[in-house]
């Protein structure tokens, strides 16, 4: 039986593991060339801590604020684009207290599941220098203080750890530098891994369990035959197809309308700088609650900035004030820390593939029954790379799916 799975982004190469390993033969059609994409330069958490989806009460009017000022960490390019418009209704439709708590079980279970894929890969010998420090989530305000017990209540409600520190507990696990801070919630059951190590080293893994993996190959439409697609089109070529993995990140949309599934996906852009064996030190991974910002120190001797959700298209060039607005960020939290600013050509950014309510897609397209997603995990793509594929590889086989795939339905929206 032949799998085409279409983005070689973590989901594709985590699904591509999976049928693998279930006897499937598995060929993965990338546009690129496996060096980069979104699954590289991301903060590297694995983080059951984010059961809050993207679409929260309040966010489309702290967004709206932040849209004038270019530096700020969230910006929407105004555009008349039928996809966006959809997508940003729908966005605000689900951004709703009662469908925020309806999103946190499942959250929780998929990252728990993904969180276990993970520490299984990492038995079986696949490299990610997994770091299993928990995550700060450092606050200046006292509103952000509030919130930091409530999200605390609600951690502990579904069974995960969390713990509100003072400044002076924060500055004692982080000796090495300078805190400015209220204090900070503490995950402690939060990991993180370096992208780029685990993504080389699963395609190394692939690639000797002999998975196919086709570099600057494009899907560009699909052959069906009843209520099944038969083979992925690229410019020259067609691959047989008894079922189709579709992982195209946030290019995901049209591929899955070109199979007749309408999923509201845009992509959010986020920007990352990485430096080695610089003298900015932390011993965790942290977050800036009020600035935005997430911190990563990781695989030993290198340090990641990441963070801003731009929606805009994908053919726009980076905008550098969202940069300065990071940098400037870091400096309000960890006055002594220096970031150079990249040049343009050194600078990393990546198009999370965001779904309209914050959970992804991950389910069989109920035209195309042989056809299953796996996308749309915005802000959480990494943290549930493993788990996805393994789900992808359980539907696939026919098999009972490790989670309750429900509140994933591609077709929630159609
Ligand atoms: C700054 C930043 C920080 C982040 N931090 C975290 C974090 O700490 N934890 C976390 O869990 N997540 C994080 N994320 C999100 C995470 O990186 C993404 O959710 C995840 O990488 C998405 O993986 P993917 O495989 O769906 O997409 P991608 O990694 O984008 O891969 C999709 C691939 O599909 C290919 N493709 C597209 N169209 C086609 C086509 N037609 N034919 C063939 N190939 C195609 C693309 O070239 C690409 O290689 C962060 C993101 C950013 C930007």
């Amino acid at each position: 039986m032949q799998a085409i799975v279409i983005g070689g982004g973590v989901m594709g190469l985590s699904s591509a593991y999976f049928l693998r390993t279930s006897g499937w033969a598995v060929t993965v059609l990338e546009k690129g060339d496996y060096t980069d994409n979104c699954s590289y330069g991301n903060a590297g958490y694995v983080c059951p801590s984010h059961f809050i989806p993207l679409a929260t009460p309040g966010i489309i009017q702290q967004g709206l604020k932040w849209m004038a000022n270019p530096s700020s960490p969230f910006y929407v390019e105004p555009r008349f684009n039928w996809p966006l418009i959809k997508w940003a209704l729908t966005f605000s439709k689900s951004a709703t207290a009662e469908k925020v708590a309806a999103a946190a079980v499942p959250l929780r279970d998929i990252a728990l599941f993904s969180q276990q894929t993970y520490l299984d890969w990492k038995q079986e010998g696949i490299e990610m220098s997994y770091e299993a420090k928990g995550l700060l989530e450092y606050f200046q305000t006292a509103e952000k203080e509030a919130h930091a017990h409530h999200t605390a209540e609600q951690a502990h409600a579904l069974g995960l750890r969390a713990e509100v520190l003072t400044a002076a507990q924060v500055r004692a696990m982080e000796p090495q530098t300078t805190l400015e801070l209220k204090g900070a919630l503490y995950f402690n059951d939060d990991a993180h891994i370096y992208p780029p190590k685990l993504m080389r080293s699963l395609r190394e893994k692939l690639t000797a369990m002999g998975v196919q993996l086709l570099a600057n190959e494009e899907a560009t439409g699909f052959e069906k035959k009843g209520d099944k697609i038969t083979a992925v089109k690229t410019a020259t070529k067609q691959f047989a197809a008894d079922a189709v993995v579709l992982a195209a990140g946030s290019w995901s949309r049209e591929l899955a309308k070109a199979a007749s599934l309408d999923i509201p996906l845009v992509g959010g852009r986020g920007y990352s700088i990485t430096m080695e064996n610089s003298s900015n030190k932390l011993n965790h991974p942290a977050v800036l609650m009020e600035g935005r910002v997430a911190i990563t120190p990781m695989d030993g001797n290198k340090i990641r900035f990441g963070g801003t959700m731009e929606i805009t298209a994908t053919d726009q060039p980076p905008r550098l004030k969202r940069v300065e607005g990071i940098i400037s960020a870091v400096k309000r939290y960890l006055p002594e820390f220096v970031i150079p600013m990249p040049t343009v050509d050194k600078l990393w950014y990546g198009f999370r593939p965001c779904s309209a309510d914050g959970l992804p897609y991950i389910g069989r397209n109920p035209k195309y029954g042989n056809m299953v997603l796996a996308t749309g995990h915005a802000m959480v793509g990494l943290s549930l790379g493993a788990g996805t594929g393994k789900l992808v590889a359980e539907l696939l086989n026919g098999e009972k799916p490790s989670v309750d795939l429900n509140p994933y339905n591609p077709a929630r929206f159609d």
